[in-house]
């Protein structure tokens, strides 16, 4: 069987060079494809050669097992509507007029709007909140108001295939949600939607099947997961992300921590002993300065560890609910032996994970960081007593204090911390 749509070996551009280079793609019912890239990529290109709006070079795009020149524009018209990224227009028209064009396809010639396209038009403006600017002019709307009433008449139109080119650029969050889960309902009647999208993690979270071009070309093609690797982002956008998931809809989600990295010679190595989430900026921020940091034990279900894998760190973990283990205990003081410093955060301490704070006793103080951000600036003590000792002793050999991420910062970077506070 025919997929929906079907591209092979597109090539296209403008006059003076081709912008997209051998493109494939299959789109079958119900898919929901979100296509991200940088600037210039080739992604409105794309859209422009799907929406007939330019002609592509050589390859084909087949609808239905046709290619596209084929079919008759009317035809075309049922099958695939377009919103643009642009969406300047320059006459008058009443919102109710605009989005009743996108009924043309479906109105025989000679023929005024029957009651189909009158359900049609009012449904879209209702689903888009356009309501009520039906009869107000075009150019009185805001940027936003104006894109929504080019999606209804998108809507209006009935297709199989919606393409939308950065449809929520200028849309607040409240409309970006409205439109974006009746656009996810409509795919899931059976239509097909292809979207350009600026923001990587709405696309994430909404999209099920993930498109990342990159200078004209398809880098990778897949689910949100299989596509928004670091390896792909790095190569694409030229960025060090961090991919962590969205922990309400399970997606990937991209957080851009700086510029893509070239590995630096001779970092120095430092140990993080943290856990319930108490060290998770830190570590992020260390990494971004562009210092190796390795994880103290903890456990595997903890924010600081699950951060800690995001960031691709090594960490010595234990399974949740364990106590650290001899051997991992040991592990641990070997690693702080070769670390440049050891920095300690505001974490939890109970019997379980006691030994982190114990291994430092054998530990030259100077390398030593406390940090403890205010206002409570001490360990959350589960012990009884013991781990409050412990770092009272920690205090008295003279470890170093910092109370935010960056008087730590500071302190690495002054190579040797002040004695006491900093
Ligand atoms: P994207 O949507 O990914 O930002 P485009 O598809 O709009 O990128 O553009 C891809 C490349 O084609 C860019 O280098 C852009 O400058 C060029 N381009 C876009 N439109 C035209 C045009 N009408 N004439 C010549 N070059 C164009
Ligand atoms: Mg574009």
């Amino acid at each position: 069987m025919s997929s929906l749509l079907e591209v092979k070996d597109l090539v296209a551009g403008y006059q003076t060079r081709d912008v997209l280079k051998e493109i494939q793609l299959r789109v079958d019912e119900q898919m929901f494809i979100g296509i991200l890239g940088p600037n210039g990529s080739g992604k409105s290109t794309f859209l422009q050669v799907l929406a007939r709006s330019l002609k592509s070079t050589s390859g084909s795009v087949l609808l239905n097992g046709n290619e596209l020149d084929t079919i008759p524009f009317k035809e075309f018209g049922k099958k695939v509507g377009y919103v643009p990224q642009e969406n300047s227009i320059p006459f008058s028209y009443t919102v109710r007029d605009i989005v009743m064009m996108g009924r043309n396809p479906h109105i025989p010639r000679f023929r005024a709007p029957g009651s189909d396209d009158e359900r049609a038009v009012n449904e879209a403006l209702k689903l888009t909140g356009v309501c009520e600017f039906a009869d107000r002019s075009i150019t009185s709307l805001s940027g936003g108001e104006r894109q929504r009433v080019l999606i209804a008449r998108a809507l209006a139109q009935q297709v199989d295939i919606l393409l939308l080119d950065e449809p929520f650029a200028h849309i607040d969050l409240h409309h970006q949600y409205e439109l974006i889960s009746q656009i996810q309902n409509s795919v899931r009647g059976k239509k097909a939607v292809i979207g350009v999208f600026h923001d990587i993690n709405l696309a994430a979270a909404y999209c099920d099947h993930l498109l990342l071009l990159s200078d004209g070309v398809v880098r990778a093609f897949g689910s949100p997961h299989d596509v928004l690797t670091t390896e792909n982002l790095e190569e694409v956008f030229n960025i060090n992300p961090y991919i962590g998931e969205n922990p309400v809809t399970g997606a990937p989600f991209v957080f851009v921590m700086g510029e893509k990295r070239t590995e630096k010679a001779n970092l120095e190595m430092i140990v993080l002993i943290s856990g319930a989430g108490s060290g998770a900026c830190l570590m992020t921020a260390l990494k971004r300065s562009g210092y190796l940091v390795r994880c103290g034990v903890l456990s595997e279900q903890d924010t600081d560890f699950l951060v800690a894998k995001n960031l691709g760190l090594e960490v010595i973990s234990e399974p949740p609910f364990s106590r650290i283990s001899l051997e991992h205990e040991e592990e641990l003081a070997v690693l702080i032996s070769k670390a440049d410093r050891v920095i300690v955060t505001s974490m939890p301490v109970g019997w379980g994970n006691y030994p982190n704070l114990k291994v430092l006793e054998r530990m030259e103080i100077e390398r030593v960081i406390l940090y403890l951000p205010e206002p409570e600036s001490h360990i959350l003590d589960c012990t009884g007593g013991a781990a409050t000792v412990l770092l009272n002793h920690l205090i008295e050999r003279g470890a170093c204090k910092a109370h935010t991420i960056n008087e730590v910062v500071s302190l690495l970077e002054m190579g040797r911390g002040s004695d006491g506070d900093i």
